[in-house]
């Protein structure tokens, strides 16, 4: 039997004493663990598919670092190309050949992108693409989906609820009014939200943007037809298509769920994996909407860190190991195991579940489901969730902290990994 009284002391006193000097004691909200309960870990150091707290508990990781550890963390390849970059410097803030090496890597890989653009996160990528769609169609309101998130940036923080489904009012304050009123949403996975959206805005919506497959209101997946009608519906009404593939690119395939779907938007936006660990975000697609941004073109981004050779470096040789034959093929077989598992843990013990894989990415959601937007997913019996999650991490399992978050493996997790988890979970459930 697994011993299930850690000791986290040491963990406890640190968050203790960052919350004097951080809000919220993190430097990222979700890191709190506000949403399942309880006090967060502190991690001391990570390699391959374990994390190892400041108390010594060692715990296998479906985090991932959100995403970017898809090769496990730490790869000894890895660590020793950042250690040879080092020794050239951190950052050139000037060209670098590293940079012509990745851009390369992603043209290849994902079947939108002519010609890229390196920034430093999530966020900026998708910040970047909102005003060059608008730069190129010369149209200001944009379409999001309830319950994707595009990082922080004031234009996608709108909250998704019905009654200000479509008059974009802000999700946080400090977002002025006039900054969201061009943002539409509608629900994720339906057409017709999408296509009343550009009957009532003729000629004014500049673009589309969605997750093609959502892991940030849990896992959720495009219903058959959807992207495609999407691509349809963008072609129609002189708009364009943008994949937010920061979390998707390199996972659901080497190229990205464009890939995996066969549906190539015009802009996709890139990070978590692309930058191996280190902070990368990209957009990149078509070659006449990418000769908009400066210098080749008028509209303005810039980067004083953008594209420096640790980050490149770091990206560079995970998309390497990724490219081995089989990589994908192994996620999928591990992380449907896992999924299908936990399903099967849930219905045999009582609980109303749902839930999925695509490669190494999940979900699991306390509800009897099927799961395809942001409102079902908010039937999810959240308390139980919390109480699977700190059960979990009792047991030295280290799942997201939110029911809304996707899970993530990486080739560095073993069956023996994922059965020890499916033992832990069968504990957890029968006690719920
Ligand atoms: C993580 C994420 C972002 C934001 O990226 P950051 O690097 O955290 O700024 C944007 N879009 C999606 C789909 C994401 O998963």
């Amino acid at each position: 039997m697994v011993n299930t009284t850690i000791k986290t002391t040491r963990s406890q006193e640190i968050f203790a004493a960052a919350q004097n000097l951080m809000p919220g004691g993190v430097s990222s909200p979700v890191r709190a663990f506000k949403s399942v309960g309880g006090q967060p870990i502190v991690f001391d150091h990570v390699k391959g598919a374990y994390i190892w707290d400041v108390d010594g508990n060692q715990y296998i990781d479906y985090v991932g670092t959100w995403g970017p550890a898809i090769c496990g963390h730490a790869h000894p390849e890895v660590i020793s190309a950042l250690h040879a970059a080092l020794d050239k410097g951190t950052s050139f803030g000037a060209p670098c050949v590293l940079e012509n090496v990745l851009a390369e890597m992603v043209i290849d890989a994902v079947p939108s992108i002519e010609m890229v653009r390196f920034v430093n996160s999530g966020t900026e990528a998708c910040m970047a693409v909102l005003r060059l769609i608008r730069a190129f169609t010369g149209r200001d309101k944009v379409i999001k989906f309830e319950g994707c998130y595009h990082g922080h940036a004031d234009m996608f923080l709108v909250k998704a609820g019905s009654g200000v489904a479509t008059l974009g009012l802000p999700d946080s304050p400090g977002v002025p009014k006039s900054t969201t009123a061009n943002t539409l949403t509608a629900p994720y996975n339906d057409l017709e939200a999408v296509k009343a959206l550009f009957s009532e805005n003729p000629d004014e919506i500049a673009g589309v943007i969605l997750e093609p497959v959502v892991g940030n209101a849990g896992f959720i997946t495009p219903d058959a037809g959807f992207l495609e009608g999407l691509r349809e519906l963008t072609h129609e009404h002189g708009a364009l298509l943008v994949f937010d593939e920061v979390m998707t690119g390199f996972r659901i395939a080497y190229g990205g769920a464009q890939e995996k779907f066969g549906v190539t938007p015009d802009i996709t936006t890139l990070g978590k994996i692309i930058g191996g660990g280190l902070p990368v975000g990209a957009y990149g697609g078509r070659r006449d909407i990418m000769s908009m941004v400066a210098p080749a073109g008028p509209m303005y981004q810039a980067g004083t860190l953008s594209g420096n050779p640790l980050a490149m470096t770091a990206g560079i040789k995970t998309l390497e190991l990724l490219q081995k034959p089989g990589t994908y093929e192994y996620l999928d077989r591990i992380t449907k195991k896992l999924a299908d598992g936990l399903l099967q843990i849930a219905k045999e013990t009582g609980h109303e579940a749902c839930g999925g894989q695509i490669s190494g990415m999940f979900g699991l959601f306390f509800t009897s489901g099927p799961v395809h937007n942001y409102e079902d997913a908010k039937k999810s019996d959240t308390a139980k969730f919390g109480r699977f999650h700190r059960g979990m991490l009792e047991r030295g399992i280290y799942l997201a902290p939110s029911q809304f978050e996707a899970g993530f493996t990486a080739i560095a997790h073993t069956d023996e990994d994922i059965e020890k988890t499916l033992t832990a979970a069968r504990e957890v459930m029968s006690s719920l």
